[in-house]
């Protein structure tokens, strides 16, 4: 029986915020429960034997500090380092836009250990999400490569289930394929490129025509996580199949061309104003159904701290009411909450526990709604102000807000509030349906959506649009491996 080595980490990473991560923030998935996973189990039922590891993954979050990292990479290479039979293939669980303090892209390096283990000669397949940022050393180790089609994500299990077929198509034929990456000089927030209409879309429907070429066998479209400052930032396009795909690379650059051609045409298809014109959005639609506000530099699901209170300022100072923050992280002000009790009114400040350019705000006289303080490891303790007729949820963790669940584990509904504000960018589809209105927020911090304000330093340049066009080398736009 042919035997499969199974491991993955999966965290997207965002290196402007300062709160690093840790080995605290992964969520280990391992033996009954990896080996359910769709992908696994399809190599399962096809008559493999699968040897499996561990599979990390976190909230996006800071760069993940190096020891925590190798502590990790201990534990998913465990297995192999102590096998004895040998392995036919491997198949690895990646989000592509993982930032490891010191060494850059986790990925990567945990991909070329895995090669080095196994030798030349077995092929590894590696699922990944629309916004990595692939390194061309990445693509050297994986003879296959292959990324979500969606934003927001909704084939992970359709892509997971596609490169463990490919892996099998590999085994099945004998044959190792090999990956090719086109690169554009262009960075965008992940705002500007969904799936379900516009430009996104018109890529999107183009990239599996690539698979029609000779010899390709998958073909992705990667956005890039633009929060990451590294020099592999940025769009490209991953070709991965048998020979030279020649004729497949060529249509890539047809599509690489058409992005390139239309780059000033990718914009967030939702409603996206400054700050000051949020609040007179809120005002305009204050009871007229559920308004839902993102504040988008401070995006958690892109890695944001998560603790800026400066969106809470502004509702406090234009006396917003009937409004609902969630959430915003607060290990400080909810350690501070443990002695009260419900009802209880306390003078507190909330916000910039961690990032320093983050805005801090005082109350005098807040009530304490809810306390959820005793809670097992995973949860994140939270606590429930209610000032001014504004709710305030806290956590003391980062944890991104996306559903009534959330907010019913905590003793909140959306039912109660004429506004959320929640820390995203785009929405995730739950509250994105209840919103009669909703407006994302330019705001600044380490998920800013201007792109040419973030501060980079190892990004590859020239890169659209933080240089200006007229440094673009237009006679050689795309990097080709
Ligand atoms: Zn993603």
């Amino acid at each position: 029986m042919k035997r499969i080595f199974v491991t993955g980490i999966h965290q997207e990473s965002n290196s402007f915020n300062s709160l690093k991560s840790t080995y605290e923030d992964f969520i280990i998935t391992k033996g009954g429960a990896l080996r359910q996973m769709p992908g696994v189990k399809v190599l399962i039922d096809a008559g493999y034997e699968v040897v499996e590891s561990i599979w990390a993954r976190a909230v996006p979050g800071g760069t993940l500090k190096f020891d925590d990292y190798m502590r990790l990479v201990d534990e998913m290479l465990e297995p192999l380092i102590n096998d004895t039979k040998g392995f036919d293939g491997v198949f690895l669980l990646l989000h592509g836009a993982l930032d490891v303090e010191y060494i850059g892209s986790g990925e990567t390096y945990v991909a070329a250990r895995i090669r080095e283990y196994v030798g030349p000669n077995i092929p590894i397949s590696a699922a990944l999400d629309m916004h990595a940022n692939n390194m061309y050393t990445l693509a050297k180790a994986c003879n296959i490569m292959y990324g979500y089609r969606t934003a927001p994500h909704i084939d992970v299990v359709e892509t997971h289930i596609r490169a463990a077929e490919l892996l099998i198509r590999a085994l099945k034929e004998n044959v190792l394929p090999q990956t090719r990456i086109l690169r554009i000089p262009y960075i965008m927030p992940g705002e500007n490129f969904m799936t379900a209409s516009g430009l996104g879309k018109v890529v999107i429907d183009m990239i599996p025509t690539i698979e029609e070429e000779v010899g390709v066998w998958c073909s992705s479209y990667f956005v890039g996580m633009t929060w990451i400052d590294c020099p592999q930032n940025g769009a490209a396009i991953v070709v991965s199949g048998l020979g030279d795909m020649d004729a497949g690379m060529d249509k890539a650059e047809e599509i690489a061309q058409f992005v390139w051609d239309n780059r000033e045409g990718f914009k967030y298809q939702g409603n996206a104003v400054e700050p000051l014109e949020g609040i007179d959005f809120v005002k305009k639609h204050h009871g007229d159904g559920l308004i839902v506000i993102s504040d988008s530099a401070d995006n958690i699901t892109a890695g944001g701290a998560g603790d800026n209170a400066y969106v809470l300022d502004l509702f406090l100072k234009n006396e917003i009411k009937n409004a609902l923050f969630c959430c915003i992280v607060d290990p400080i002000t909810v350690k501070k909450c443990e002695t009260h009790q419900v009802g209880d009114v306390i003078n507190i400040e909330i916000g910039a526990a961690f990032d320093a350019n983050s805005t801090k705000v005082t109350l005098t006289g807040a009530t304490i709604k809810a306390l959820t303080l005793d809670v097992t490891v995973d949860k994140s303790r939270s606590v429930v102000l209610s000032y001014k007729g504004i709710d305030i949820l806290l956590f003391d963790k980062r944890k991104p807000v996306f559903s009534e669940e959330t907010l019913n584990e905590n003793g909140l509904t959306r039912h109660d509030y004429n506004v959320l504000v929640v820390k995203q960018g785009y929405l995730e589809p739950e509250f994105n349906e209840a919103a009669n209105h909703q407006a994302m927020l330019y705001t600044t911090g380490n998920v800013d959506q201007r792109v040419e304000r973030l501060p980079f330093k190892k990004l590859r340049r020239p890169m659209y649009p933080v240089d200006d066009i007229a440094k673009i080398p237009l006679d050689r736009l795309f990097e080709k491996s």
